[in-house]
């Protein structure tokens, strides 16, 4: 079979890689706009769920992102400046670029062909690409050209959040998915920190649309953010800089499509569906779009039985998830409702924001934090 596939993101390189493991013979070549260093962004997050499904999948690439990842169990919420630590939460950050790179190694071992600064700018081009591919998977992100060309068979919908945001680092090292809540003059900032290397983590702020333009954040230049945002998060980052990668105030987008697929065409991760980066899990889903897809092509083999069955199998379950992370997103909309409350309080309604972990979830992951909250409470009338 012959694989196009238009994006070398998480979703693209790991699909084609699957694909190449589940039959050698398959022809997989993979284009992509950039070269193979580049990157936007910092880490991204997995849970040990997805680390085991990635371990049954392609025990090599498990064990790659294992080795480059940096673990914790806590969420610490930093509110009206206490720490609130709740343990029992599974997770680990690996640098982004790291996670891109090793799945490029894995696609040139298993023989993927990778055709970097290939920046296809028309559909028509892409098909007349060596000829009609028997199946074309378009995994080229957020502003998806392939789901721009069948928009009518996709129906895709995209709706901006009313918060803006900015993807940093830092060299302060958080362990832990860290929560700040930061009261400033024109309003409330959230950032949400985590270490991903032994020298890096991730810092992403973001604040309400009316905080961000009344307030000197619109004025400040792209060159002069990160050091104007590290003088007010100064005690959280221990005086430790703010680092910019090509990194610029943007509100996030939802991606939802009716449908994923039409004929030989599919779209796989931001292209098909994004979910807020609060839950932190677009990288999660993508390369579990990639492991569903390609084992449906295991169960069907023929095209058109494998897109269906991937679709009515998948699009459920991500429709669930976005579902949460819609929940989650509100939540860090509307905080500044809910900073009169205490720090154990405020952590404990951060924790059960999507539904998905409620008290009883909470007291099996860390009954000393359900002991306190409910000591409060009691002494509360
Ligand atoms: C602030 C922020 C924080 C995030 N934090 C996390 C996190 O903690 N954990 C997590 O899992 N995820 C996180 N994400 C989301 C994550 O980055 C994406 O969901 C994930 O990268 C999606 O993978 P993908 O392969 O679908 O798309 P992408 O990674 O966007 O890859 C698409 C690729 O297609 C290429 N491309 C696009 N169009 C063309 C074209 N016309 N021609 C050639 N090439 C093209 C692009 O260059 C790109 O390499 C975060 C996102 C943001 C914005």
């Amino acid at each position: 079979m012959r694989i196009l596939v238009l994006g070398g993101g998480p979703a693209g390189l790991y699909f084609s890689l699957l694909m190449k493991k589940l039959e050698p013979t398959h022809d997989v070549v993979v284009l992509e706009r950039n070269a193979p260093s580049d990157t936007f962004g910092w880490g991204v997050v997995f849970s040990a769920k997805t680390m085991s499904s990635l371990r049954e999948t392609d025990p090599e690439t498990y064990a790659a992102i294992s080795a480059a990842s940096e673990t914790w169990d806590n969420v610490d919420v930093v509110h009206r400046g206490e720490k609130i630590s709740i343990r029992g939460n599974d997770f680990g950050g690996v640098a982004r670029i790291d996670v891109i790179q090793l799945l490029q190694r894995r696609c040139h071992e298993l023989g993927v062909e990778l055709r970097f600064r290939t920046n296809v700018t028309e559909w028509s081009g892409l098909a007349a690409l060596g000829g009609p591919p028997d199946l074309l998977v378009g995994a080229d992100g957020l502003n998806s050209l392939v789901r721009q060309a069948h928009a009518a068979d996709f129906g895709p919908t995209l709706d901006a959040g009313r918060n803006r945001y900015i993807w940093l680092g830092t060299p302060r090292l958080f362990h832990g998915l860290t929560l700040i809540f930061k009261q400033t003059p024109a309003g409330v900032l959230a950032a949400h920190a985590y270490k991903f290397s032994k020298t890096r983590s991730t810092f992403i702020v973001e604040c309400p649309e009316e905080t961000w333009a009344a307030g000197p954040l619109a004025g400040w230049s792209e060159a002069e953010t990160p050091a104007r945002l590290a003088e007010v998060f100064r005690e959280e980052l221990g005086g430790e800089p703010l680092l910019s990668n090509a990194s610029r105030w943007i509100r996030f987008t939802l991606v939802k499509n009716r449908r994923w697929t039409t004929g030989n065409v599919v779209l796989l991760g931001d292209a098909a569906h994004t979910a807020h980066f609060s839950i932190g899990s677009g990288t999660k889903l993508a390369m579990e779009d990639a492991i569903a897809l390609a084992r449906s092509f295991a169960a069907h083999r023929e095209v058109g039985p494998a897109l269906a069955a991937f679709e009515a199998e998948r699009k459920p379950k991500v429709d669930a998830y976005q579902e949460v992370a819609y929940g989650s997103l509100l939540w860090f909309e509307r905080v500044k409702d809910l900073l009169h409350l205490d720090p154990i309080p405020f952590a404990y309604r951060l924790m059960t924001r999507s539904g998905k972990v409620d008290h009883e979830n909470l007291r099996r992951r860390d009954p000393a934090f359900i002991e306190a909250y409910e000591r409060q409470l009691r002494r509360t009338p």
